[in-house]
């Protein structure tokens, strides 16, 4: 039957990847994941064949490499879901439902405001304000990442141009980007160009890079970074830590800074290694020359360990939490040094 043929076809194809190939005097290896619709049991146009094929491949990958998943009604509907999800996220990026929110980061020798990282939300008309994990993956998959981006970076332009016409401009302010925007090409006219039409500085623009996308497309990813550090904007690997960083390449890489991930930042108090890789991340950071800030910092005793371990600046709920743009202006207009007082 159909299945069972179809099963064959994909086991050999599966075996014949398997093998290296020989790429001058190295051997790679590929990795296969297969996503299988059937005709006409998952569909009988081209549209959902292609896209419930695609929902299977998705959990094949999931499961790990060298994996074939058939399409399943359970499958096929979460692909249906997706579909809908992607068109409703189209309008969202046309029809102004996307909002910047900002949260503080502060530095721990002088308690100075240093700077501001801006989120993305969906302002969404029935189910309130979505998470980015919720949406931003899927936009990295069907492209609307490169819209998305785009609003995102002319938004939090405009920000930093308010900010200093008020004269509370932090020294930096933070968007993230995703390495599909920067495999896309674009990237750095796209910056440049945001940053023109709001006419800011550049430095008061920070980029932060994923640390896992950082190393996939080394050749592609130094040459943006080239750019934009030569157009002046200041780049941070974000979420340092979780990714494979080639410390060589790291070094060649014009950043300036590096954002601890939040998972070492709250363990570091109760577990050993944790805070051990903290520790190795200042140093690391310090050594190369760069400031280093810790994400999630939610209490006192990790901003005291954080502080012993040499640490730049930190930023979390108990400096502030992510909030609308009128909240973060507030929140620069009051903010005192003070505030984060190690003898409090
Ligand atoms: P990220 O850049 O590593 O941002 C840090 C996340 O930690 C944010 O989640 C922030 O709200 C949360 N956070 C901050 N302080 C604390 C704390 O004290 N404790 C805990 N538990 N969490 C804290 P959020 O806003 O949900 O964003 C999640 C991720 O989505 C971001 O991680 C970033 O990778 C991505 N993201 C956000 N905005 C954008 C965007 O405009 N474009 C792209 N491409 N990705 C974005
Ligand atoms: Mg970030
Ligand atoms: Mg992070």
């Amino acid at each position: 039957d159909a299945v069972a043929s179809v099963e064959l076809v994909t086991r050999r194809l599966l075996a014949a990847l398997a093998a290296p190939i020989d790429v001058g005097d190295q051997e790679v290896y590929v990795g296969v994941s297969i996503g299988v619709a059937l005709c006409p049991a998952d569909g009988t146009d081209a549209e959902s064949l292609q896209s419930n094929a695609d929902a299977a491949l998705h959990r094949a990958k999931a499961e790990g490499r060298g994996t074939v998943r058939f399409s399943s009604p359970e499958l096929a509907s979460r692909a249906r879901e997706r579909l809908g999800l992607e068109s409703e996220l189209r309008r969202a990026i046309a029809g102004g439902e996307l909002r910047l929110h900002y949260q503080p980061q502060v530095a721990l020798a002088t308690g100075a405001l240093v700077g501001m990282e801006a989120l993305v939300r969906w302002e969404h008309p029935e189910r309130g304000l979505v998470p980015p994990n919720e949406f931003v993956p899927l936009a990295e998959d069907t492209g609307l990442i490169v819209p998305l981006g785009e609003w995102v970076l002319g938004e939090a332009c405009r920000q930093i141009w308010a900010w200093d016409a008020t004269g509370l401009t932090p020294r930096q302010t933070a968007v993230n980007v995703s390495a599909v925007q920067l495999n896309d090409g674009h990237l750095v006219d796209t910056v440049d160009g945001a940053i023109r039409d709001a006419g800011i500085d550049p430095e008061r623009l920070e980029l932060e890079i994923t640390e896992s996308f950082v190393m996939v497309d080394r050749q592609r990813s130094s040459h943006a970074f080239q750019d934009l550090a030569r157009m002046g904007v200041q780049l941070a690997i974000d979420d340092f830590g979780t990714g494979y960083s080639s410390l060589g390449y790291l070094q060649r890489l014009p950043v300036h800074r590096l954002k601890i991930d939040l998972s070492f930042v709250r363990d570091m108090v109760t577990d050993r290694g944790s805070a051990s890789i903290v520790s190795a991340i200042v140093a690391l950071g310090h050594g190369l020359g760069l400031e280093v800030v810790a994400e999630g910092v939610e209490t006192e005793e990790q901003v005291r360990r954080l502080r012993d371990e040499g640490c730049d600046a930190v930023q979390g709920y108990l400096i502030g939490r992510p909030m609308p743009a009128e909240a973060a202006t507030d929140f620069l207009a009051r903010f005192a040094p003070s505030d984060l007082d190690p003898a409090r």
